[in-house]
């Protein structure tokens, strides 16, 4: 039997383990935290095309629920103007539309099913290195000094990958991408919005997006942009009022509740740097591959990470269950993937720069978008329909 080790266990690993199982491929996943499911503080949208893939292998259940649905996005300005109003990717035929789901849970929820499948999950295990064997296969080594051999190895390891660079010493370091990720949690705070809207602001100084959950829990995030990026040292030493006065200031001349729900909001304040993995030249060798943001992580503006790692898992599981020879499933892969996820990519990194615009940028943006809205609210835009609309059938071959 065909033996895989796949290195990560977020949210492309447990996937593409279980579909692989599907497939007739034994695996072990291989992730480096000690434990499952880190509460890394933040959440995202997780889009029909993520569960449509998950449904491909009977997983669509497992993250139905756990967050809330939001299948519409409303963006306005800083004055509070209503710049337009588009569905997050319409419906499933079943009903099913976008969730925003807490990134714990959406991780905790796939390692859960895994396990319960039957896949071997082993924590603690970080890879440090690997080589293609003489004989055929690869070699997995751990930062404990152990070590595991199998037919592929498959790098699940996010954007920060460690199989990219055995893969290709000279692939790209991720790119930063002009804004912060800040965000949290509040509660009590009148909003002009019910469940199931995402109310996106391109505020004068700052992006601001909020959504308020069925229990009334707000949940919101911001872009303040930095042109140059700050150091993990540097995002560290921000304390918890400073990011407060900073965001307060930021929204001061903004037409909106920003302010009351950042005051709203108990507890620590935290930020994340954002990068993007635009063109990664090689994704493969003979017995190794890259997939999700290992491969092409698209900036959290696209919604569409944790939908694309998915779809890569079932599609790549697909391509082995199809052509036993390791090296020819890997090249059909690529085929399949690199165009859409390459665009995906570009298409996100736009948005995150629109985020960041200066004064004449802003007030391009604020000129055009209604337009651009309209056109993609009638259908005409046909960017939207391409990411969404992808669907995977199981049973049907794979072909290029
Ligand atoms: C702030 C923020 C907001 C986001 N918002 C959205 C959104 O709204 N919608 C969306 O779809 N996506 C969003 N994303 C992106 C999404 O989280 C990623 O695209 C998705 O998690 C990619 O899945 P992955 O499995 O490829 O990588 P990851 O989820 O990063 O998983 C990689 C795993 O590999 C493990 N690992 C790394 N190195 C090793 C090693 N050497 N050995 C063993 N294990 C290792 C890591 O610990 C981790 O568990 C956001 C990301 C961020 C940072």
């Amino acid at each position: 039997m065909t033996r895989a080790l796949v290195v990560g266990g977020g949210i492309a690993g447990p996937v593409v383990a279980m579909a692989l199982q599907r497939a007739g491929i034994e695996s072990t996943v291989y992730e480096r935290y000690p434990h499952a499911a880190a509460d890394v503080g933040a959440f995202l949208t997780f889009a029909v095309n993520g569960m449509d893939a998950l449904r491909a292998i009977d997983a669509n259940g497992v993250v139905t629920g756990i967050g809330f649905p939001t299948p519409t996005l409303v963006f306005r300005s800083g004055t509070g103007k209503v710049l337009g109003e588009i569905p997050l990717g319409g419906s499933l035929a079943d009903g099913t539309v976008t969730q925003t789901i807490k990134r714990a849970e959406i991780y905790g929820a796939l390692q859960d099913e895994a396990a319960r499948r039957g896949v071997d999950i082993e924590y603690g295990k970080k890879l440090i290195g690997a080589e293609q064997l003489p004989g055929g296969g690869v070699r997995a080594r751990f930062d404990d000094g152990s070590h595991a051999d199998g037919d592929l190895l498959i790098g699940a390891d996010g954007i920060r990958s460690t199989v990219r660079k055995l893969i290709d010493p000279a692939a790209p370091e991720p790119r930063f991408v002009p804004v912060l990720n800040v965000g949290g949690y509040a509660r009590g705070v009148d909003v002009p919005v019910g469940p199931g809207t995402f109310e996106m602001t391109f505020g004068k100084r700052c992006f601001f997006a909020y959504a308020i959950n069925e229990n009334g829990e707000i949940w919101w995030f911001a872009n303040p942009p930095r042109k140059r990026q700050p150091s993990q040292a540097e995002l560290e030493a921000i304390t918890d009022a400073q990011w407060r006065d900073e965001l307060r200031e930021l929204f001061a001349k903004d037409n909106g509740p920003a302010q009351a729900i950042i005051d709203a909001t108990p507890g620590e304040i935290r930020a994340w740097p954002t990068f993007d993995m635009p063109k990664v030249k090689t994704w493969h060798n003979d017995s190794m591959i890259i997939i999700g943001d290992a491969a092409h992580a698209a900036s959290p503006s696209s919604g569409q990470g944790a939908s694309l790692a998915i779809e890569d898992a079932v599609i790549l599981a697909k391509c082995l269950r199809d052509d036993r020879d390791i090296p020819t499933a890997f090249a059909t892969y690529e085929g399949l993937r690199r165009d859409r996820v390459e665009k995906i990519v570009e298409s996100a990194a736009r948005t995150s720069n629109s985020k960041a615009a200066g004064p004449v940028g802003r007030v391009l943006r604020d000129l055009f978008m209604p337009v651009f809205l309209k056109k993609m609210a009638k259908g005409g835009d046909k960017s939207a329909a391409f990411m969404f609309d992808h669907h995977i059938d199981w049973d049907a071959p794979v072909s290029v």
